[in-house]
């Protein structure tokens, strides 16, 4: 390998291996995972799918792909495996955005619209941002939170009674609260609209049954696998039977081209981790990490956005500690500890800036951290925020 490539690879390993990681969205792969995604599987050409499924496609446009067919129907089958249910699924999207283009694409056309959680109550740029492809090509409108930070469902039923969409959105990327599928459904279905659900974040949750599932609700969800699900950077869609046509061609040939094989083996092997009874203890510990974590903060005297957490993340809300966003994620970055800047509800400042920071829990407890060892590390950002106010 060229040489300084492979020196780049081991400064960064070095920097995962020393610093504490609280991502909310970042995981550690496992070393079968690794495997995986680092095998010869990367120089496969496989546009299309495995012939024998049931969505009545067309099959490959290759020859040779008799070994990735078996590896991607086994994906397929683990993923239906780990949420327990008999929707589609196609595990061929390149990651959580191009889930969610194929996704919307599927059901909708250019400018119709779409109800989702507005971008600094917590959803993701893929939820409507002008900045991204959703804002420009739909017709977004948005629901709010409450003044506690609760997603706030008579919200929801104004908007949807009021807009019509033809899609409402639910998911987040920065909500800390169990999200209510079937509040959502009996929604969508009193004005005939599609339920689609975004389930990144949770996804691992939803798998370990700490969070209400969304499949028997939504017509389509999507999700990433590289976040709580530990598998490596990718997304997937599962989608009611009926969709199943639609959403596949939306992804092969409307969106992406070849699939990435030795990623879809990485899920597969992903998949399969989620399976055990220790994948299942580790999603728990996550969520108490982050309960432990929060409660430490509340009792320093800081405000937590909706008082508390649910899941694996929380959002803390720095505006009457005179610190911004930014200036805490770029302080904690000296002191090796990585956290990043977030929007709270009612933001005064700009995204750039922040008034919040968000935490997360899954990368540390994968790492073997406890309880104790998130209480300490609330304790340690606690007196690098007041020493970075008393000298500013
Ligand atoms: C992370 C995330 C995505 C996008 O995933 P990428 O793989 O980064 O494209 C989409 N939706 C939600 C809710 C997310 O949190």
């Amino acid at each position: 390998m060229v040489k300084d490539i492979l020196e780049l690879i081991e400064k960064e390993k070095k920097r995962q291996d020393e610093n504490i990681e609280l991502i909310a969205s970042e995981n550690f792969v496992s070393e079968d995972v690794l495997k995986a995604v680092g095998s010869i599987l990367t120089n496969k050409y496989s546009e299309g799918y495995p012939a024998n499924r049931t969505s009545g496609n067309v099959g490959r446009y290759y020859g040779g792909c008799q070994v990735v067919d078996e590896i991607e129907e086994k994906c397929c089958d683990l993923w239906r495996k780990v949420f327990n249910t008999d929707y589609h699924v196609n595990v061929q999207p390149h990651c959580g955005s191009t889930a969610n283009f194929a996704a919307y694409f599927s059901v909708l056309n250019y400018g119709d619209t779409i109800l989702s959680m507005s971008l600094d109550n917590g959803a993701h740029l893929t939820h409507g941002s002008p900045v991204s492809f959703s804002g420009k090509f739909f017709n977004m409108v948005f629901y709010d939170v409450d003044d506690n930070g609760f997603i706030d469902m008579e919200d929801v039923k104004r908007k949807a009674e009021e807009h019509k969409p033809k899609l409402i959105l639910a998911g987040a990327s920065a909500y800390s609260r169990i999200i209510h599928f079937d509040k959502f459904k009996e929604i969508a279905d009193s004005i005939g609209a599609y339920f689609m659900v975004d389930m990144a974040h949770i996804a691992g949750l939803i798998a370990a049954g700490v969070h209400p599932t969304p499949f028997g609700y939504a017509d389509i969800i999507t999700t990433t696998t590289h976040k709580t699900l530990r598998g490596p950077r990718g997304g997937m869609i599962f989608c009611k039977k009926e969709l199943a046509k639609k959403v596949d061609s939306a992804i092969f040939p409307f969106s992406q081209g070849g699939p990435l094989q030795h990623i879809i083996a990485g899920k597969a092997v992903a998949a399969e981790e989620c399976l055990t009874e220790d994948y299942k203890k580790y999603i728990e510990q996550v969520v108490k990490n982050c309960k432990a974590m929060c409660n430490e903060f509340i009792k320093m005297g800081y405000k937590v956005i909706t008082g508390g957490t649910d899941n694996h993340l929380f959002l803390l809300d720095l505006s009457d500690k005179g610190i911004t966003g930014i200036e805490c994620q770029e302080m904690l970055d000296k002191y090796h500890i990585t956290v990043n800047k977030n929007c709270i509800p009612n933001e005064t400042r700009s995204p750039k800036v922040a008034s919040g920071i968000r935490i997360g829990t899954p990368a540390m407890t994968t790492k073997g951290y406890m309880e104790k060892d998130f209480i300490e590390v609330a304790h340690k950002i606690d007196e690098y925020i007041k020493e970075f106010v008393k000298n500013k």
